[in-house]
């Protein structure tokens, strides 16, 4: 039972007010980082593993080509927006940059990190286990061939989703041969929907929620053996596809001669969902750059889901639903109503803090975004100029001063990191840019 006495906070969250939450229980990353069910070495052989698949990746998805078949985003200063928010006037110092896994090839969002790279380890193991591959030295392409399309014909791949999940695994093990299944909530969008089914996937639609969606899904893959149910909420996997991303922004950091040590924090700020993306995007940062690193997760006021599973201390043992709240938001991507348990625990020595937003905020920010710097996102990654604009909280404030960081923010990088929004088809980008709530 949660005792609303002993968490304030809690309050204005179940009033649906955006809030600024410091998270009590982080500790210093490398002890974070040892209490994890998952190290360095999980993160490493997942790069390994991504780096096995390249050739056969720009080969299948020629736009993949120019980074020899890498799936990687740019990391761009946004002086324009900076400007627009009134960063200075806000007292908001430091460098902002975007992470533009918005524009990450195959499927547009951070799900092509994790979601694909669950695919391809699933690929690997079948591939070993049946012949196909003799060994991990083989040539990838050849399963691109029709004797190993036949093959993985015959398997199933199964997911849950509000809708960019579905996108990145329903797109890939298409692509592969799979009988490809994605089980959708009720708020994924019709574009979506039809995209996959485009591509030769089946969708599944609930008229309840993703965690239905969630259930349903893995309960008709369980029943087959011969079905892989990526499950969104407990993946070890999709959590290392995620972390290997902060490898891969340490090394454009390193191009673009931007230093993050004690002295040059870097601060990242994640929309979350379930959790996963964000989570492991964070721990990879935390394994990277080691206490530099502060990363906050962004919320809608309707789902704060990974929130109040964190101040509450019960994780997927509470819903938003459960305090009052809808868990409905314009954010499609971040309509989650429990979080991951599995996250939820690996981030509570780790995650610095969260912050609400409010729905009307997102397509403010869209706009400013898309006027100020000519970049497109979707509602949902838009969240991360939230925390960019909480620099200027009190509560923020403070964690600076606990950090001892106040003589260091002139030289701090911000990064929002934008989540989704390049596969949004134009008639929707156009109303998405004339919306105010
Ligand atoms: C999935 C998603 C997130 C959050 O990821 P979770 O793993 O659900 O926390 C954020 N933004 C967008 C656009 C997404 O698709």
């Amino acid at each position: 039972m949660l005792d609303m006495q002993k968490h304030p906070i809690l309050h204005d969250v179940q009033a649906g007010r955006e809030v600024v939450w410091i998270n009590p229980k982080k500790r210093d990353a490398a002890s974070g980082i040892a209490a994890a069910p998952v190290g360095i070495d999980d993160v490493l052989d997942a790069e390994a593993r991504l780096a096995r698949f390249a050739p056969l990746i720009a080969e299948a998805f020629p736009e993949t080509k120019a980074r020899d078949g890498l799936i990687e985003s740019e990391l761009m200063e946004l002086s324009a927006m900076r400007e627009r928010l009134g960063a200075d006037s806000a007292g908001i110092t430091g460098r902002l940059m975007l992470k533009m896994d918005s524009h990450l090839a195959i499927a547009g969002s951070v799900k092509a990190r994790g979601g694909i790279y669950e695919v391809l380890k699933v690929t690997e193991q079948l591939a070993l286990a049946s012949g196909i591959l003799t060994d991990t030295e083989d040539d990838y392409k050849k399963l691109l061939l029709d004797e190993a399309r036949t093959f993985y014909g015959g398997k199933k791949m199964q997911v849950g989703s509000t809708g960019n999940l579905g996108m990145s695994i329903g797109i890939m093990s298409a692509a592969l041969g799979y009988q490809a299944i994605v089980h959708m909530s009720a708020d994924a969008k019709q574009w979506k929907k039809d995209l996959l089914r485009s591509r030769g996937v089946t969708v599944v639609e609930y008229s309840g929620d993703y965690g239905e969606a969630v259930k349903n899904g893995r309960v008709q893959s369980d029943l087959d053996p011969d079905s892989h149910f990526v499950d969104d909420e407990n993946s070890r996997d999709l959590f290392l596809g995620y972390a290997v991303a902060a490898f891969r922004l340490k090394k454009q950091l390193d191009e673009q001669e931007i230093t993050v040590d004690a002295a040059h924090p870097l601060f990242v700020y994640l929309p979350c969902g379930v959790g996963g993306a964000p989570g492991g995007v964070c721990f990879g940062l935390k394994l990277v750059f080691g206490d530099a690193a502060h990363c906050f997760f962004v919320e809608p006021t309707q789902a704060p889901c990974m929130l109040v599973g964190m101040e509450s201390g019960l994780h997927s043992g509470i819903s938003v639903q459960d305090i009052g709240l809808t868990g409905i938001t314009e954010a499609d991507g971040l309509a989650v109503g429990r979080p991951s348990g599995f996250i939820g625990g690996v981030m509570e020595p780790l995650l610095s803090g969260e912050m609400t937003v409010e729905d009307a905020k997102l397509y403010d920010y869209l706009r400013e975004l898309h006027e100020s710097e000519g970049i497109f996102i979707e509602p949902s990654a838009c969240a991360a100029f939230q925390g960019v604009m909480s620099l200027q909280s009190s509560q923020l404030q403070a964690y600076i001063r606990a950090n001892h960081l106040e003589g260091c923010m002139e030289n701090a990088t911000h990064i929002a990191w934008a989540t989704g929004g390049s596969l949004v088809p134009e008639e929707l980008r156009v109303s998405f840019l004339e919306k105010h709530l």
